[in-house]
């Protein structure tokens, strides 16, 4: 690297490093937790939010859900893809048509326009990181025949939330 470039890579490195170290279980120094979604919205019960990385550099968001026993998410779609790692807890994930258990330190991926729908075990609460593009489409919520659609497998009807 030349002497230039040398400065500009350190000017950037030092309006850019940071430390957020974490508070408490699942909650970091400055990152402010909110609601999962505007009350009214959709469905979701007992669901926080926080934005941990938000750098209009980067192109995307590193987002921490958190749903408290029994909690559970949205249950929508959308073309934008999530990856989820499992940080806290566990529960199942409806992934298209599919429920799965999950837990501590396991992977998620949600394609484009697949179902889903994550919810805590009643004894437990599940949090997981979610990563996006920053730029994304709007969720999906089921109409009725979606609905009946994922209703026809009764693992699937069992599990999800409306
Ligand atoms: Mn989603």
């Amino acid at each position: 690297m030349d002497a230039e470039n040398k400065h500009a890579a350190d000017k950037v490195g030092a309006a850019t490093a940071s430390l957020r170290p974490q508070q408490d279980e699942c909650r970091w120094d400055g990152v402010e937790v909110l609601q999962y979604k505007q009350e009214g919205s959709a469905p979701f019960r007992d669901v926080t939010r926080q934005v941990l990385f938000d750098d209009p550099d980067l192109a995307a968001q590193v987002r921490y859900f958190e749903m408290q026993p029994d909690g559970y998410s949205t249950l929508e779609r959308h073309q934008h893809v999530h990856a989820v790692m499992i940080l806290r807890g566990r529960g199942r994930c409806l992934v298209g048509d599919r429920v799965l258990d999950v837990r501590e330190h396991d992977l998620v991926n949600i394609p484009a326009f697949a179902w889903h729908q994550f919810r805590a075990n009643a004894d437990t609460p599940l949090g997981f990181l979610c990563v996006v593009n920053a730029a994304r489409d709007k969720p999906q919520l089921p109409d009725e025949s979606a609905l009946a659609e994922l209703r026809r497998d009764s693992t699937v009807a069992a599990f999800i939330r409306t």
